[in-house]
């Protein structure tokens, strides 16, 4: 009887110290896609196929943002921009990152530059809410900036290292592809297939 009660206690702290295992019971496995007033249904299928292809997420499609007055035109060329901080308040959320593991992730796809202040971004990460400006001209790029903004959404930070999380430069995007390196490999959850 001890001895069964033994291996019933290790199997316990096992299963309870073992990270990852209470992390999936708890976590929302949906990303859920959403255009953000400049896109097309190929952006979006675009999209789902990376996720598909480099997560375990199941990927669903929701009602898109159309809202003409989060334009504005900025800079000495006068380019269009959404200002990431206007949306987040016009949707209700939270304009400064906190992931919730038990709501899902949604992904707002746009052609249209997006910044936050006065910089301009490719994507950025608030928690739950992601907003990624997909880059027309190179999938690996979209890639890239995409697997980045999920990986932050889990809290893993940049890194100096030779990494999608580091200050890469576009020329190693063609050399590395997507490597993730040994210290962000720890802190990265079990749903990506990097
Ligand atoms: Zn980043
Ligand atoms: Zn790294």
């Amino acid at each position: 009887m001890k001895k069964i009660l033994l291996i019933l206690f290790i199997s316990f702290i096992t299963l309870t110290c073992n990270g990852q295992f209470l992390f999936s019971k708890t976590q929302n496995e949906n990303i859920v896609l959403k255009g953000l007033n400049s896109y097309t249904q190929k952006d979006l299928s675009i999209i789902k196929s990376i996720i598909e292809k480099y997560t375990t997420f199941k990927v669903q499609y929701q009602e898109p943002v159309n809202n003409k007055k989060l334009e504005v035109k900025t800079g000495r060329q006068n380019l269009t921009y959404i200002d990431c901080d206007d949306v987040q308040k016009l949707l209700g959320h939270r304009t400064y990152s906190n992931y919730d593991m038990k709501k899902p992730i949604t992904i707002y796809v746009t052609r249209i530059n997006i910044k936050l202040d006065r910089r301009h971004l490719q994507g950025l990460c608030y928690g739950n809410q992601i907003y990624l400006q997909i880059n027309t001209y190179s999938k690996e790029l979209t890639t890239k900036y995409l697997l980045h903004e999920m990986l932050h959404s889990f809290g893993v930070s940049h890194c100096t290292n030779n990494c999608i999380m580091g200050n890469f430069k576009i020329h190693e995007v063609w050399a590395n592809k997507y490597r993730v390196c040994s210290d962000c490999r720890r802190n990265m959850p079990e749903y990506f297939k990097l």
